[in-house]
């Protein structure tokens, strides 16, 4: 079960996520600030990378 955003273009798994896109926020890639990111993708790049992503206000 997936929430279409605002556009009907993208689908997220969380309905708050589907509330933001396309409507007033991007997702932003964030290296190496975990506390920063809603959402920390748990593979490191190589080199011990962390990186995530979190909303921020177009
Ligand atoms: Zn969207």
């Amino acid at each position: 079960m997936t929430h279409k955003c605002k556009s009907g273009r993208h689908a997220w798994l969380f309905e708050e996520d589907a509330a933001k896109c396309c409507n007033g926020f991007r997702r932003m890639l964030v290296f190496n600030d975990p506390k920063a990111c809603d959402s920390v993708v748990l593979n490191l790049l190589p080199g011990g990378v962390s990186y995530g992503y979190r909303w921020e206000p177009v």
